[in-house]
């Protein structure tokens, strides 16, 4: 078991980064010219990387599979961007934004990346006002915030319910801009199939173009991965369908490690599953629990009749009502982090008390915050005395001003009125915290294989804060990347072009292309969708909100037969040299069935519970903390990055020991 180099710089945590800097080897402007980048990728990691480095002159390339850059997942994003600004003057401040981070994470993540991204969160917010980013103002003008989970400030900054798509338009503007200049190649509805090493180095890759079915070579003298999550690993989760892992997956294949992947956030406010046919779940933004409070009945008979449609959740008086948040956690009370409110709402339904048809529901409240706006804006309009109207008209206004998209969203799929009756919520799988494990460089085991966003096993540990991804993406892409790679390509500056004929390219196409041909030539007995629905129903059952070493070691042999079965009797219908969606999904379902099994492996080795990462073997027993995660420092404070070594199951085992100087580890308590 070797030990990971991550490349920390020395020197007080608060300097790292400028004296990194300030010491870095630079490329000048004249020889970025001569100077290739590919990036993968294009959300808003990979979109605001390329846009930087095309910028300082380099040549990039950047692929993505959808039509535009514009639909990246990231687009889906709702809640917010977290930034220590402290505009609201509430005490925020880098240190704080840096602790509520790595405890939000169960000290489970790097010091000094987490600082940086501290750091940078202000720089990010300017850059996208400047790009004309229309985030969310006060009444004078300034930029307004909102509070996300697991903190005591309000840092969160916001575009209504649509915080991701402005962003991307912010970058794919940027984009723009070098694509017109022609410092981007923009290579969309292309994917990303293998990774091309020579010499130990990456630089290419093989990409498939999905309208024509051809594969084309790339080259280029390094190799950006920014290609997002894995959630879609459970079938189910509140990623976008195409969301994926085969070019993280490849590169892991081809040597780099791939780091803590069963750190899984499963987030607490998600429509809940309605039936056998869903391909998809619909996430309800953090953001609504600022107003909306979370309860179930506290009494089964009325759990019972409202089942049964004999009463209704209004017809509830507050004594009967189970604010299960606000009593278990008085001081963060509904803005608890999402595994603790996720596990809670889990703790609730198992007893019983889910309010839906399959008992997996509980309720998200908004009638004392219309109530409660309702009053102080019939106070600022001078209305003493408003009627129990009144105050609902001008209380909806307000949440409807707040939160009015996932509201109408909600009515859309639901077929209820929020404003009226609370909406009915449950967790569901959202965000990876887990992936390509890289140094402080962002720079994978691959020399010359960077990766960036939620691709990389990322700054947040065992469990994400809400608004920190778009962070943390926007800080790779716009802020450390640009920086970073620069000084490993400054060795680069007399290379010259990285031709596409040699043996290397020749090789890793033929396998691409040998995959291709098994995947197209299988029996044909079952659909791909009946694999990756076959894989989610494992992955939430045995890898879900709480796991056990049985059910992970079942996981793993039940996966593994699965992926067997899947290469003997998959059904690919059309061509391999034509547009084909089915073979799209089949190759992406292909490497999720074996990301499972480390998946699995992975939970299995990790005998304590961290973050959204819930051993019941590992549980704190009595006292305060009774039932909550039971963390493990002697035996688990390290990063777990894993060798590929021809199965997942051989996988092999390195650690980055995480040193904390500056933060004290505790019981990671929200009470
Ligand atoms: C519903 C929802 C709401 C969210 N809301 C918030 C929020 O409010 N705040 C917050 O901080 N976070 C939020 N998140 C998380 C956040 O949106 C994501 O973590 C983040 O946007 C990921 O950005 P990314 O650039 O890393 O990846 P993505 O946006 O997923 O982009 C991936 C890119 O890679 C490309 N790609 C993938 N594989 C290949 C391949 N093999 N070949 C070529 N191209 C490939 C895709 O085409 C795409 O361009 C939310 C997540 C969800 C699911």
């Amino acid at each position: 078991m070797s030990i990971l180099d991550s490349k920390i710089p020395e020197g007080p945590l608060a300097d790292k980064w400028t004296n990194y800097k300030n010491k870095i080897n630079l490329v000048n402007p004249a020889n970025k010219r001569n100077i290739d980048i590919i990036v993968v990728g294009t959300g808003l990691a990979g979109g605001s990387a390329a846009a930087t480095l095309a910028e300082l002159g380099y040549n990039v390339k950047t692929f993505c599979y959808q039509d535009s850059p514009r639909r990246a997942h990231s687009i889906a994003a709702q809640g917010g961007i977290n930034a220590a600004k402290n505009y609201q003057g509430d005490g925020d401040s880098n240190y704080r934004l840096f602790y509520d981070t790595v405890k939000g994470g169960d000290y489970r993540s790097r010091e000094a990346n987490v600082y940086r991204l501290a750091e940078v969160s202000g720089n990010i917010i300017d850059q996208c006002v400047a790009q004309g980013v229309p985030f969310a103002r006060e009444y004078g003008g300034l930029l307004d915030n909102r509070s996300f989970g697991g903190v005591l400030v309000s840092r969160t900054f916001y575009a209504k319910g649509q915080t991701g798509q402005q962003l991307l338009l912010g970058a794919y503007s940027a984009m723009n801009r070098q694509i017109n200049r022609g410092k981007i190649q923009a290579f969309n509805r292309h994917e990303m199939l293998d990774i091309v090493k020579i010499d130990g180095k990456a630089r290419g890759i093989i990409a498939r173009d999905l309208v024509t079915g051809k594969l084309e070579r790339h080259s280029a003298h390094a190799v950006v991965l920014a290609t997002g999550g894995y959630g879609n690993v459970f079938f189910l989760s509140t990623n976008a369908m195409g969301s994926n892992v085969t070019a993280g997956w490849k590169a892991h294949r081809r040597g780099a490690f791939m780091a803590n992947p069963c750190y899984t956030q499963i987030h607490p406010t998600c429509i809940p599953v309605l039936g056998d046919h869903q391909s998809k779940l619909t996430l309800m933004s953090e953001s609504l629990r600022n107003d909306g409070r979370i309860w179930v009945p506290k009494h089964l008979d009325d759990v019972k009749a409202i089942r049964e449609g004999k009463k209704k959740p209004v017809d509830l008086s507050e004594e009967n009502r189970d604010y299960y948040l606000e009593r278990r956690y008085p001081a963060f009370g509904n803005l608890v982090p999402r595994d603790v409110a996720s596990r809670a709402a889990k703790e609730r339904c198992d007893a019983g008390f889910g309010v839906n048809k399959t008992g997996e529901a509980v309720y998200l409240d908004f009638a004392s915050a219309i109530n409660r706006y309702g009053k102080e804006q019939a106070m600022i309009h001078g209305n003493q005395n408003p009627t129990e109207q009144e105050v609902y008209d001008l209380g909806r206004e307000v949440i409807e001003n707040k939160y009015g998209n996932l509201f109408q969203m909600y009515e859309k799929i639901v077929d209820e009125n929020p404003y009226k009756t609370p909406m009915m919520i449950y967790p569901a799988v959202h965000y990876t915290m887990g992936g390509l494990w890289v140094d402080y460089n962002l720079q994978t085991t691959i020399e010359g294989c960077y990766c960036a966003g939620e691709a990389n096993f990322s700054d947040h540990g065992a469990n994400r804060l809400g608004a920190s991804a778009l962070m943390q993406g926007l800080a790779d892409g716009y802020f450390v990347l640009p920086y970073t790679i620069g000084d490993y390509l400054s060795a680069d500056i007399r290379t010259g072009k990285i031709p596409t004929d040699g043996v290397e390219f020749d090789q890793v196409e033929k396998d691409v292309k040998d995959r291709i041909y098994k995947l197209m030539n299988a029996s044909g007995a079952h659909s791909v969708d009946f694999y990756h629905k076959n894989l989610g129903k494992i992955m939430w059952n045995t890898c879900g909100m709480s796991r056990n070493a049985e059910g992970l070691s079942e996981a793993i042999e039940e996966i593994a037969a699965l992926r067997e079965d899947f290469w003997k009797n998959v059904k690919v219908t059309g061509t391999a040299d034509s547009m084909n969606p089915q073979l799209e999904k089949a190759g992406r379902v292909a490497d999720f069935l074996e990301l499972g099994e480390l998946f699995a492996k992975d939970a299995l080795h990790r005998n304590e519970s961290a973050g959204g990462h819930y051993r019941e073997e590992s549980v704190e027993q009595s006292g305060e903390q009774k039932g909550e995660a039971l963390r493990d420092d002697e035996n688990f404070k390290y990063v777990a990055a894993w060798e590929f070594k021809g199965e997942p199951k051989d996988a092999m085992l390195h650690k980055e020991d995480l040193v904390y100087e500056n933060i004290e580890l505790k019981t990671r308590s929200y009470k």
